[in-house]
């Protein structure tokens, strides 16, 4: 099956006795025993449940792996893959990253007696000098968040292989309709489901996928002893979403090229970070690797005064944290995901008082630059 049927008949394997077309919610926490020391195909829900398999299966089947697992939210599944590792465990990981996986690793894993080295993972020759003997992982977002550098996936597998190391891939940004991670050679990919997956700004979700059954066995066992499991009725929604998950994203994508062209061309504009532009340092490596660029647009304007009115004028984009849904949203990143980095770290890396990151949704494109338009005239 190709990519759109198997986001609809991945798992076709639901046994409902009324025929129901949609996967139904089992909003059970527990299940009856067949008899004595036979139990039922699930049990209890913190390890299992009927409506969260289902979806379990399809993210599975979308990413390639052998096994997925649906948590809570994004950072529960990250969280608890960074239990695959102990201390004196060093983690090589991109300097660009989600603020809270940056809040896990340096306050959080530290605490546990992890070491990490942040870098641009897109400079191989980098990450491979600096992996010593305590090294475990190698963990990257491609493109990252906010500044849309690209690592080469491959490149990274060869490396982590070569080594001994896992390579964990977080693919929130492209999902698999445009990036499928482990036929590149990651062996375990993580998702906020929240964003792309579920699409539509209702439901905080999280994935772990595993290449190999090995990594699968272990991340169940922590999966069933941690408990941030995606609860039923929240499974149904994000499985509702993956159905339109390839519409959304080529009109997604088809906008994001319009307004980021557009911004482009803007004299109070200083940069705009894209992926899809052909001059991005992650081009060439963006085609070998991914089939689309997605929606996600970082922008630098000339002054603070600018992105203050921006934020105050926008009438169709909401000036609202997360992205990846159907609404068009804008944030401030110095204020919202990126509050925690020190200040002079943030400014060194571009993330001024003029930094905007805009997440476009599927309205037409033509409102969406009129909107800016507007809201661009001080
Ligand atoms: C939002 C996000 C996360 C965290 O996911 P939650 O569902 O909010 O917990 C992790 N990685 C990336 C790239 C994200 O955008």
């Amino acid at each position: 099956m190709k990519f759109e049927t198997l986001c609809l008949h991945a798992d076709n394997n639901i046994k409902d006795e009324w025929g129901a077309i949609n996967t139904p919610i089992y909003q059970a926490a527990t299940f009856v025993h067949k008899g004595i020391g036979v139990p039922a195909d699930y049990s209890y829900t913190r390890l299992s449940n009927p409506t969260r398999a289902h979806l379990e299966n399809t993210i599975a089947a979308l990413e390639g792996g052998v096994a997925a697992l649906a948590f809570s939210s994004g950072m529960a599944a990250i969280s608890t893959v960074m239990k695959l590792f102990k201390a004196p465990a060093h983690i090589i990981a991109s300097d660009d990253l989600y603020g809270g996986s940056l809040r896990l690793f340096r306050n959080v894993n530290v605490s546990d007696g992890y070491t990490f080295d942040f870098v641009d993972t897109g400079d191989t020759a980098k990450v491979k000098s600096l992996i010593k003997k305590e090294t475990v992982a190698i963990y990257c977002e491609t493109p990252s968040n906010p500044l849309m550098q690209v690592s080469d996936i491959a490149a990274l597998s060869a490396i982590a292989k070569e080594h001994g190391l896992l390579l964990i891939v977080d693919n929130t940004f492209l999902t698999p309709y445009y990036q499928r991670p482990i036929a590149l050679g990651a062996d375990i990919v993580v998702h906020s489901g929240t964003k792309y997956l579920g699409g539509h700004n209702d439901t905080l979700a999280g994935f772990a996928v595993s290449a190999n059954k090995d990594i699968a066995e272990r991340l169940l066992y922590l999966y069933k002893t941690f408990g941030a499991c995606l609860a039923p009725t929240d499974s149904f929604l994000i499985e509702r979403g993956i159905k339109t998950l390839p519409l959304r994203m080529d009109k997604i994508s088809f906008n994001a090229s319009l307004i980021a062209n557009w911004l482009r061309g803007r004299k109070d504009v200083k940069k705009v970070y894209y992926a899809g532009f052909s001059d991005h340092a992650g081009y060439a490596v963006s085609k070998k690797q991914s089939t689309g660029f997605g929606g996600m647009i970082a922008v630098e304007v000339t002054s603070r005064a600018l992105a203050e009115n921006i934020l105050k004028k926008v009438k169709i984009f909401q000036y609202a944290e997360s992205l990846g849904g159907v609404e068009s949203l804008i944030t401030f990143p110095m204020l919202q995901t990126h509050a925690d980095v020190p200040e002079p770290e943030r400014i060194a890396r571009g993330i001024t008082d003029a930094f905007l990151r805009i997440s476009v949704g599927i309205e037409n494109a033509d409102d969406l630059i009129a909107d800016l338009e507007q809201a661009f005239k001080l």
